[in-house]
């Protein structure tokens, strides 16, 4: 069926593309983790995550309990692993038999109780430490107070040992990058003193697989790349969107000079000229950041910027020199202008622009 109007399509073809690419990066015995937080970055997490299930992937993550709580009501049996818990979630991570990522000492002591009370033995954690990002994690200072927690207590038992890079797509940090693993690796030779058993160490984020092959570590945390993006020109060859924002031109108006569009009349017209109406707004995820010229589209091919403030539902853009009528399509982003290119103009990130798509967009697979 062909699919018209409003919507986002979702090609999980190249999103498998895109995790063949990237697990091709990795050594075999290397376990790749499908990142899917905030709606898999906007594409429909439990397609996304069955999708991912069915090519093979070894662990998931998510942001918090009850992303991961969606997942295995909709079929995901594959270890999911939750970044950011938080206290008042505990019991159903155990309930749900999600791996909490613990970030803070305060976290181990109520984690620590939680399981002891549920009567739990080994349940598996994994714990995250601060070298650089300045984010969460437990910092340094606090390893022999961890470890001692940890080694005391049977209800819990090590699954892995984590920590996020600052800017590992960035080449001109690299010496900051190496600062952060070399620190890692003191850390985690104190775990190999104290504990016996094999402990997946994982440390990269997409940029950190493709830059870093020295921190690939057992395993892998991809979130972008999979959705087709990789922080770089030169890596994003390799890789194919994944999704395609499309909409439709609801009107096409002409005004003359000293007419104004939109609310605030904030664009002002120094000349006769024609604009087209878009069925999307800040409702559908396309921010106020990209009014007043900050955000283009393609109507048959050509580029089309945008016109004053973007409304809830619709916005204008200006068609001068485009022929074109009400009920064309009209590509936001996709394979051709991707989600980068148009977040460029507005000096953000395809994560962002991706992340907002609204629950009101149909989604659609193919
Ligand atoms: C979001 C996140 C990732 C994924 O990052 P990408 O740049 O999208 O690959 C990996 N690890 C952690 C801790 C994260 O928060």
């Amino acid at each position: 069926m062909q699919h018209t109007g409003t919507r986002l399509e979702i090609d999980l073809s190249a999103l498998a593309h895109n995790y063949q690419y990237l697990k091709s990066l990795l050594q075999p015995e290397t376990l790749f983790l499908s990142v899917i937080k905030a709606n898999a970055y906007g594409h429909g997490i439990v397609p996304v995550a069955q999708k991912l299930q069915e090519l093979g992937t070894d662990y998931f993550a998510v942001a918090y309990v009850e992303e991961g709580v969606e997942l295995r009501d909709n079929g995901i049996t594959k270890p999911i692993l939750v970044l950011h818990p938080q206290k008042h979630t505990l019991e159903t991570c155990i309930d749900r038999c999600l791996e909490p990522v613990i970030y803070s000492f305060p976290l181990l002591v109520a984690f620590s109780a939680f399981a002891k009370a549920k009567n739990q033995q080994s349940y598996p954690i994994h714990i995250e430490f601060n070298t650089g990002l300045n984010r969460i994690g437990i910092d340094p200072e606090e390893l022999e107070q961890t470890i001692a927690l940890i080694k005391d207590n049977n209800a819990l038992k090590i699954r892995g040992l984590q920590t996020h890079l600052a800017a590992s797509e960035d080449a001109a940090e690299n010496d900051f990058t190496q600062t952060q693993l070399a620190l890692f690796k003191e850390i985690s030779d104190n775990f190999k003193k104290h504990f016996k058993y094999p402990i997946i160490h994982h440390t990269s984020n997409t940029s950190g697989a493709l830059n870093f092959k020295e921190a690939h570590y057992n395993m892998v945390r991809c979130g972008i790349g999979l959705y087709g993006y990789g922080n770089d020109p030169e890596q994003d060859k390799h890789l194919i969107p994944v999704a395609s924002l499309y909409s439709v031109i609801s009107q096409v108006r002409s005004i003359e000079a000293g007419e104004s569009v939109s609310y605030n009349r904030t664009f002002l017209a120094t000349e006769p000229m024609k604009y087209a109406v878009i069925a999307l707004g800040h409702g559908d995820g396309i921010a106020r950041i990209y009014g007043h010229g900050h955000g283009a589209v393609m109507i048959h091919g050509k580029l089309a910027y945008t016109l004053g403030i973007i409304c809830m539902d619709m916005f204008m853009v200006d068609v001068s020199l485009i022929d074109c009528k009400a009920g064309d399509e009209v590509k936001l982003f996709g394979k051709i202008h991707t989600a980068s290119d148009f977040a460029e103009k507005a000096n953000t990130i395809s994560y962002e622009l991706l992340t907002h798509m609204q629950h009101r967009l149909q989604r659609f697979y193919v």
